[in-house]
């Protein structure tokens, strides 16, 4: 499964949408991203979220904190952007910082500029089926199926890892979709015979090649949301494209899909913010 051609697609037309934003109102969208401190990692990832936004026409404004600003001083600037009017969309890049109350931070996010699907009011509008901004990478996943015309309805789905940016979440979206979903985590036990079920199986654990190619069910759809370092997934890739039927590759899968529905998503929130849609 080609992530990076669908995250170019994707992007292409939220492109399209921000410049007739621009065309109609004079404004563009603007997403605000907040770093706390100087993690070589999130300094990177915003950059490129930045990058990203400026080629699609999206607005960016960057607010740098240092590491030791307070959670109070953190909830202050992130609700300043949210009552900002030129701000459409606001992504707090974690993690902030073991002295703050993360949780705290991220519910300074207006719910109509949640465009990352952090606060729990998305997480619950995602839940109860209801309209929202969800969790960009389970976001871009749902996608992805969706692209390849995967058939959710009456399948089982195994979702490997639970965290709540993108195990939980996705499971509860191919729930959403009428797949019948089994989460694992650290301490699931016989791991191996229930991914060996799954006719749909999602890797997001942070191994590398933690799910072994022998445990892919013949002609199940694989998606590889893990990331580690030397751009290898959480699936033995090699073994395991010669059973499934459908798989994401590592890096070119869900990677790219995760910035696309993010900037789709900031498209949406100016949109209607600005009273067009
Ligand atoms: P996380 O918060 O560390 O969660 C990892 C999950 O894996 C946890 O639920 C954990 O279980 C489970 N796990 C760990 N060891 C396990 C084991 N031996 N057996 C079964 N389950 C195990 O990580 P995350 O943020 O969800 O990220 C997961 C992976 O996705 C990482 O590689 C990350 O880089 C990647 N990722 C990619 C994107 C993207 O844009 N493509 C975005 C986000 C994350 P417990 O809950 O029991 O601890």
């Amino acid at each position: 499964m080609d992530g990076t051609d669908l995250a170019r697609r994707i992007t292409e037309s939220s492109a399209a949408a921000a410049a007739d934003i621009r065309r109609r109102t004079g404004i563009s969208p603007c997403l605000a991203t907040v770093l706390v401190g100087a993690d070589p990692a999130s300094v990177t990832y915003v950059r490129m979220k930045q990058a990203r936004c400026e080629k699609a026409g999206i607005l960016s404004r960057h607010v740098a904190l240092p590491a030791s600003v307070s959670t109070s001083g953190l909830v202050e600037t992130v609700g300043a952007l949210s009552e900002d009017p030129q701000v459409h969309g606001i992504l707090l890049q974690h993690p902030v910082g073991p002295h703050i109350d993360e949780r705290a931070a991220f519910e300074a996010i207006a719910p109509a500029k949640d465009v990352d699907g952090v606060t729990m009011n998305s997480f619950a509008a995602m839940g109860f089926g209801l309209p929202g901004f969800v969790s960009c990478t389970p976001g871009g996943i749902m996608r992805l199926l969706d692209e390849y015309g995967v058939d959710l309805a009456g399948r089982r789905a195994v979702v490997v890892g639970r965290s709540a940016i993108l195990g939980k979440p996705v499971g509860m979206l191919l729930l959403g979709r009428d797949a019948t979903v089994t989460y694992c985590h650290s301490r699931t036990t016989d791991l191996a015979s229930i991914v060996r079920e799954a006719d749909v199986l999602v890797a997001a654990v942070g191994r590398p090649r933690f799910i072994s190619g022998e445990d892919i069910k013949p002609g199940a759809v694989v998606i590889d949301a893990g990331y580690n370092p030397g751009n290898v997934g959480d699936v033995d890739f090699e073994a395991a494209r010669h059973r499934a039927s459908l798989i994401t590759p590592v890096p070119g899968g869900v990677g790219p899909m995760t910035i696309a529905v993010l900037l789709a998503q900031t498209v949406d929130a100016a949109t209607r913010q600005l009273g067009l849609s």
